[in-house]
């Protein structure tokens, strides 16, 4: 066993295979790999499922019969449990791999109270918008690069390439 390993938890229904409850869907052949990779290098894998009795053990063999076994199922590492001295409800992991899971940094962007990342978008296209006017772009270098970097900023966000401005005549002129 390594010293230093990540305890990773793993769903089952819908990420091991595909969701098909109670009966047991097409297996996400790339997920089973990643999992049997990372036990293989020596983490440990917990199978954490609502699955039970019949059902669970059904996906257990399942999962064995691709090579892929367990270190728990629905169940803390026998480590944690001697280290901590209790068997706590809620399964420790390192990271949780679930399709129904959300990252806590990616709920707020969704739901906090800045506003959706949406609507982050959009104040900043109206920011671009103003220092984009003439006036304000074309004042000096300095302005030009601010709205330079700004329209690159949103073009990673829209997901598309950015359109610079050049340095208009006058720029130059001074600029030369
Ligand atoms: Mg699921």
């Amino acid at each position: 066993m390594r010293e230093e390993f990540l305890i990773y938890g793993f769903d089952f229904d819908g990420t091991l295979c595909i969701h098909d409850y109670p009966r047991i869907g097409v297996p996400d052949e790339e997920m089973i790999n990643i999992a049997k990779t990372l036990k293989n290098d020596g983490h440990k894998i917990i199978m954490i499922t609502n699955r039970e009795g019949k059902e669970l053990q059904e996906a257990v063999l399942w999962c064995s019969s691709m090579g892929l076994t367990f270190d728990a199922v629905n169940d803390n590492l026998d480590e944690i449990k001697k280290a901590w001295g209790v068997n706590t409800r809620k399964i420790f992991v390192n990271k949780f791999v679930d399709d129904r899971a959300v990252h806590s940094e990616a709920f707020k962007l969704e739901h906090g109270r800045k506003g959706t990342l949406t609507q982050r978008i959009a104040n900043l296209k109206d920011l671009v918008l103003i220092q984009g006017q003439d006036g304000n772009w074309d004042f000096d270098p300095y302005m030009l690069g601010m709205y330079n970097g700004m329209e690159l900023a949103l073009s990673v966000m829209e997901g598309r390439n950015p359109v610079y401005r050049n340095a208009p005549e006058h720029m130059k002129e001074k600029l030369a």
